[in-house]
């Protein structure tokens, strides 16, 4: 059956179509429909109208929640089937789709539904100064049309996170999957005509990124873009809203790090480490692909963590022992090769993976080993940029001061780890990471309730928590005069 994009209440039937591959085998999955001009122009008309015409904005806040609980109830009805589908699509281990991304897509909607009215809770204040007295309410209002941009290696939760952020807030949207994983973002659509949601409220859309991307940013009735990516194109869509100002919120790339301190509990440093840089492949915008350890028990961390990367079970996402699943695409397992060949020309010691598997059952995907190097100079290619892959780079550091001039020579701020006994020394070097999230002790715990998002080139804008959901919302200052008697001075400033 070919995949339906949605507008304005309706899966529509386009005239040009796309396959999608599975990257565990290589082979097709099924066929998209792709948006053109023409439903690019149904979707942004359809929005718009929704926004200024239709009963969205106009719904109480208590029906708009009734909405958002009836799309996370669809998702969890559906959720089998889901986590299945996106993991046919991303080839990512069917365990992490059924424990991960499905229900936190679904505890999303819940989330912002419970939470709305009291982040849109008005805010009263009595100002006074000098020569007059206000009463001032501070109004939470929705932007109007958001456009959202999600990528590939969470293609339900990212979109879920954007959705139920906006449309609690009262917004209508049109969504962009990545075109390499359309099918659960599709999938969504139809749980949110089943909702019912008005028609126009909810428009997603397939197709080229570079397409559509420039005509949905550039189009002067969208108020909003949210986008979640690369820093590549995170570039152009600034530019692409520059004309007409649009508010945008940038979540884009990383080049985090782990920091271990010598008295780090050895085995949950590693076992952390190793998930904070090979979940999904890692395929992760928060991947530690930069993990430095400290002198005293680096040479034991770095066996154990090469000993267990070599041991790591690649397989179809389907299979549920398989730990690590195929890359998205063969163009990005020639990207993540030829980061593997640079860092060899530029002196880093490969110790295991960095190279497609020789397995007969590996053949088909886009698998590839999982990379430990170390040794690896500051200046090196794969210090500095991100590859997006399965490839660890460990390097030694000595004292406290070294670790934190190490984390922060990135043009990155994304995210950091710290694994440390002593909560002293993790408060001390949490506040000098330049990093909008420090996992102590942890990695990749986010919560609905915590905003999540970059510092310096990984970004601007919050993602969840109630600061997440404010960026869409605008704010509105309603003044009166509260002086009584003594009237305002701007009302006889000329004596009249
Ligand atoms: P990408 O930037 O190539 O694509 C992201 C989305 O943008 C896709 O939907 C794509 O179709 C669309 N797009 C492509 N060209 C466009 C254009 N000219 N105008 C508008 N849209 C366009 O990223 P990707 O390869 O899908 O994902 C990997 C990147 O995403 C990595 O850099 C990763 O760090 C980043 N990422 C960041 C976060 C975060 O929260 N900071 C989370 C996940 C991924």
């Amino acid at each position: 059956m070919t995949a339906r994009i949605l507008i304005n209440g309706d899966l529509v039937e386009t005239g040009l179509k796309q396959a999608v591959i599975n990257p565990s085998t290589g082979g097709p999955i099924t066929e998209v429909c792709v948006a053109q001009a023409r439903e690019i122009e149904m979707a942004l008309a359809s929005a718009r109208q929704a926004f200024d015409k239709g009963p969205w904005p106009g719904l109480s806040l208590k029906e708009r929640k009734t909405c958002l609980l009836k799309i996370a109830q669809g998702i969890l009805e559906k959720a089998g089937e889901l986590a299945d589908l996106e993991t046919l699509n991303t080839g990512k281990p069917i365990k992490e789709s059924t424990f991960m991304d499905i229900p936190s897509s679904a505890e999303t909607f819940k989330h912002f539904a419970g939470h709305l009215e009291e982040y849109l809770e008005e805010e009263t204040l009595n100002i006074q100064s000098q020569v007059s007295t206000a009463k001032s309410r501070l109004v939470r209002e929705p932007r109007g049309v958001v456009v959202l941009i999600v990528p590939w290696n969470y293609p339900l939760l990212i979109a879920s996170w954007k959705m139920a952020q906006a449309l609690a807030a009262g917004n209508t949207v049109i969504l962009k999957p990545s075109s390499l994983t359309p099918l659960t973002a599709l999938e969504l659509g139809k749980i949110i005509l089943d909702a019912g949601i008005p028609a126009g409220v909810v428009n997603i859309l397939n197709g080229s990124g570079e397409v559509l991307g420039e005509k949905l940013c550039t189009d002067s009735r969208v108020d909003m873009v949210s986008f979640t990516g690369s820093n590549e194109v995170g570039k152009k869509i600034i530019s692409y809203c520059a004309a007409s100002a649009k508010k945008l919120v940038m979540e884009l790339g990383g080049k985090s790090a782990g920091i271990v301190l010598e008295d780090a509990d050895l085995e949950s440093a590693v076992n952390g480490s190793l998930c904070s840089i090979f979940l999904n492949q890692g395929q992760m915008c928060t991947a530690m692909s930069r993990i430095f350890v400290q002198e005293g028990i680096f040479d034991k961390f770095v066996a154990d963590f090469t000993d267990k990367a070599k041991r790591l079970k690649l397989g179809e996402g389907s299979d549920f022992q398989t730990q690590m699943g195929p890359l998205i695409s063969e163009a990005q397992r020639k990207r993540v090769l030829s980061y593997v060949e640079k860092a060899k020309k530029d002196g880093a010691k490969l110790l295991c993976g960095g190279k497609v598997p020789d397995e007969a059952g590996l053949k088909k995907g886009f698998f590839f080993e999982p990379a430990v190097f170390t040794e690896i100079k500051p200046q090196a290619v794969i210090f500095r940029e991100e590859i997006f892959g399965p490839v660890a780079i460990i390097n030694k550091f000595f004292g406290f001061e070294e670790a934190v001039e190490l984390a922060n020579s990135t043009e990155f701020g994304l995210a950091a780890c710290i694994w440390t006994k002593d909560p002293v020394k993790a408060k001390d070097l949490a506040g000098r990471l330049n990093a909008g999230t420090v996992w102590v002790n942890t990695y990749g715990m986010f919560f609905n309730e915590l905003p999540y998002g970059g510092f310096k080139q990984s970004g601007f804008g919050k993602e969840l928590g109630r600061e997440g959901f404010l960026e869409y919302t605008r704010l509105k200052n309603v003044l009166e005069d509260a002086s009584g008697e003594a009237r305002p001075i701007v009302n006889y400033w000329y004596g009249f």
